[in-house]
């Protein structure tokens, strides 16, 4: 059982301000492109019209439901619209034969080739990520930008002999994605274990922590 409450206040408030979450802004990134083009504009609010966007980018395949569900809590979290490139080929380059992991370092660094005019970058990948002194990593990110990554694999039920849940994977994504980007922006690690910016150190702090800042790392954030 969760001993967190429910979704603070001051974030009811925040999402109520800006309307139905589930209305979006999409721009599209032709391949290899570093200009956005418009595509599938439903609405734009006065803040996502001064900022930049939030890049979400695909590096090998994988299933778009969750990268929309990601982008609609980037959006829901940061206040900012989010698109989505083309994806990327697989990163073999980033691939270490000996561990079988992915170095996330390499991507981080792969995303700041790409010049994406973007606010923040938050690559997903669908293979396991590591990085030098720890066995794995659900993400990494850049303190105070503008790069970040997340990893799929170790969010599924299935890795663990149970059976698979999308809805409980989804809102994983959402908190991995929400808590690197939190670092992005500047956000440490958070004491409170409800606050989406507390450490992971596994799957079970994941399902612990809400999707929502604490108090006072949304007001470190504005
Ligand atoms: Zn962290
Ligand atoms: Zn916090």
């Amino acid at each position: 059982m969760s001993i967190c409450p429910g979704r603070f206040v001051h974030s009811l408030s925040i999402q109520d301000l800006r309307g139905d979450p589930t209305q979006q802004t999409v721009l599209l990134i032709p391949p290899g492109g570093m200009k956005l083009r418009k595509a599938g504009e439903v609405s734009v609010d006065v803040d996502e019209q001064k900022a930049k966007p939030i890049a979400l980018v695909p590096i090998g395949q994988m299933n778009e439901s969750v990268l929309t569900v990601i982008g609609r809590g980037l959006r829901e979290a940061f206040g900012r619209a989010y698109v989505i490139p083309a994806p990327l080929f697989h990163p073999d380059w980033a691939h270490d034969w000996h561990r079988g992991q992915y170095l996330a370092d390499d991507i981080l660094a792969q995303l700041g080739r790409l010049g994406l005019a973007a606010e923040r970058w938050l690559a997903v990948v669908d293979v396991d990520l590591y990085t030098p002194g720890l066995n794995f990593v659900f993400g990494q990110a850049q303190m105070g930008g503008p790069a970040a990554v997340i990893a799929l694999p170790r969010l599924r039920q299935g890795l663990y002999g149970l059976p698979d849940d999308e809805a409980l994977f989804h809102q994983r994504a959402v908190k991995e994605a929400v808590h690197e980007l939190g670092h992005t922006y500047g956000l440490g690690h958070c004491r409170n274990p409800c606050c989406v910016m507390s450490f992971s150190n596994s799957l079970r702090d994941v399902d612990r922590k809400e999707r929502d800042f604490c108090p006072s790392c949304r007001w470190k954030l504005l």
